[in-house]
């Protein structure tokens, strides 16, 4: 899995790094809040290790605005303060599991492997952003009650885009998960078929859901 560390400890970092490095996994880190918005912006992120107590704020914070927009990404929170209030308090911001510190990273390893699973179960074929739903296994699109028709690609650019709700996804990162290219012949097919998507998803709704980020790309998330 590709894992976000947000942790401004040095120490602990490293320790982290190091042994989730070798379960196999690739880890980015963020040191507060501000660097770990920009990198779940940027990178592909399948789930997350987050410090509570960061220098720009409470790691929680972090977790709720994800939550909030839908983001069901396994969220892993660390922290020192162990007392009880703190661990209801993690699960109901929306962390999946709760870690105190010192922790022994093979713990961690298995509780981080739990709530992936547990994640991936939820997900299951159907996915919903405001009142899009995305049927992955029956392969149908609804927005309210009114079903979508869209053609093969249009529906698995769509299926890619739902996937990853919520995350800024650059044209790049499309093309070669979508249409399995590097680079794009010339053509401008991701901007064609985004306009498309748009054109049956989007039109004449008062909620537009699928969003370009100027200069990075593009993102379906519920802005209300
Ligand atoms: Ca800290």
């Amino acid at each position: 899995m590709q894992l976000l560390v947000i942790e401004d400890d040095d120490a602990i970092a490293d320790l982290l790094l190091r042994g989730l490095t070798e379960e196999g996994h690739r880890v980015t880190r963020a040191r507060d809040l501000a660097e770990a918005r920009t990198e779940l912006g940027i990178h592909e992120v399948d789930a997350l290790i987050v410090d509570r107590g960061l220098p720009d704020g409470d790691g929680l914070q972090l977790v709720r605005e994800l939550r909030q927009r839908k983001d069901t990404r396994p969220a892993l929170i660390l922290t020192a303060r162990d007392a009880l209030d703190d661990r209801v308090e993690g699960l109901y911001g929306g962390a999946d599991d709760y870690i105190v510190k010192p922790f022994v990273i093979g713990e961690l390893v298995a509780r981080l492997a739990a709530v992936s699973r547990r994640a991936g179960t939820v997900q299951s074929g159907r996915i919903e952003v405001g009142d899009l739903v995305v049927d992955t296994e029956a392969l149908r699109v609804w927005r309210g009650s009114d079903e979508i028709g869209l053609t093969a690609q249009e529906f698995r650019l769509l299926r890619y885009l739902a996937e990853h709700r919520g995350r800024v996804l650059p044209r790049t990162r499309i093309l070669e998960a979508v249409w399995d290219l590097q680079d794009d012949p010339g053509s401008n097919v991701v901007d064609v078929y985004v306009s498309y998507l748009r054109a049956k998803v989007d039109k004449g709704r008062s909620e537009p859901l699928i969003h370009t980020v100027r200069g990075l790309g593009y993102v379906l998330e519920q802005r209300a």
